[in-house]
C-alpha cells in the first residue's frame, strides 16, 4: 500500500513517514500543495493524507483539484482544532474522513486501515458487464436487475470471464482456472458449462455477452 503525505511541517511529515513506515505502508512526502498535487497525478497512490493549511495552494483546494482531474484516492484531512468550517470545506471538497490536530499516531493508523479497508471493499466485491454483476462478497449474481441462481461451478466460469471480460480466453485458460488438476481435456465439459451459463445469463435477452471465437475460446463482451 502506497500512501502520499503532503504536510508542510517538517517535524509532523517525518513523523508520519517514519510511523507509516513502521507499519509497511510505502510513504512519499510533499511539502507544499504544488509538489503534492504533481505526485499525486502521477503515481498510483492508495491514500492521501492532506493537511489543510498548506502555503501556497492549500488543502481544499489541492483535493478539490484532484477530484476535478478525476483522482478518487482516498483523502484523509488534517485539520486544525476543532475548526469545523474547515472540516465541512474538507468533505465538501471530497475529502473522505479528517483528523483534528493534534492526533494520536493510533488514531491515525485506524482511520487509514478503515480507508484503505472500504477502497478495497469497492474495488473488488462487484463485477459488472453491461447490466450483468457478480457480487464477489455475496456470490449474487444479477442480469438487469433479476437475480440468477448458479451453480458453484457456473458461478467460477462467469467470475473468470467477468475478470478478463473483452478479453479472448481460451478454453486452456478456463481449464486452468476454473477446473484445476481434475480437469480431462478431452472431454467437452467447459463447451458444456458455457452452454449452461449461456442458457442463465443471455437466453431471453436481446443483447448476449457471451459470444464464441471459433476455434480458440470464448469472450464476455457487449455486443455493439
Ligand atoms: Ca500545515
Amino acid at each position: 500500500m502506497r500512501i502520499l503525505v503532503v504536510e508542510d511541517e517538517i517535524k509532523i511529515a517525518s513523523f508520519l513517514k517514519r510511523g507509516l513506515k513502521e507499519e509497511r505502508y510505502v510513504v512519499d512526502v510533499a511539502n507544499n500543495g504544488q509538489e503534492g498535487l504533481f505526485l499525486a497525478e502521477v503515481n498510483p497512490y492508495d491514500l492521501i493524507i492532506l493537511d489543510i493549511m498548506l502555503p501556497g495552494t492549500d488543502g481544499i483546494s489541492v483535493c478539490r483539484k484532484l477530484r476535478d482531474s478525476g483522482i478518487a484516492t482516498p483523502v484523509l484531512m488534517l485539520t486544525a482544532r476543532n475548526n469545523i468550517e474547515d472540516k465541512v470545506r474538507g468533505l465538501d471538497a471530497g475529502a473522505d474522513d479528517y483528523l483534528t490536530k493534534p492526533f494520536a499516531f493510533e488514531e491515525l493508523l485506524a482511520r487509514v486501515r478503515a480507508l484503505l479497508r472500504r477502497q478495497q471493499e469497492e474495488k473488488t466485491t462487484c463485477l459488472q458487464l453491461s447490466d450483468l454483476e457478480l457480487d464477489q462478497l455475496t456470490h449474487g449474481v444479477q442480469r438487469a436487475g433479476k437475480p440468477i441462481i448458479l451453480t458453484a461451478k457456473e458461478y467460477s466460469l462467469l467470475e473468470y470471464l467477468l475478470l478478463n471480460a473483452n478479453q479472448v480466453v481460451t478454453r486452456t485458460m478456463i481449464s486452468e482456472h476454473v477446473w484445476h488438476e481434475d480437469f480431462d481435456s478431452f472431454t467437452n465439459v467447459i463447451d458444456v458449462y458455457v452452454k449452461y451459463l449461456r442458457n442463465k445469463i443471455d437466453k431471453g435477452f436481446k443483447k448476449h455477452l457471451i459470444h464464441t471465437i471459433r476455434g480458440t475460446g470464448y469472450i464476455l463482451k457487449e455486443d455493439v
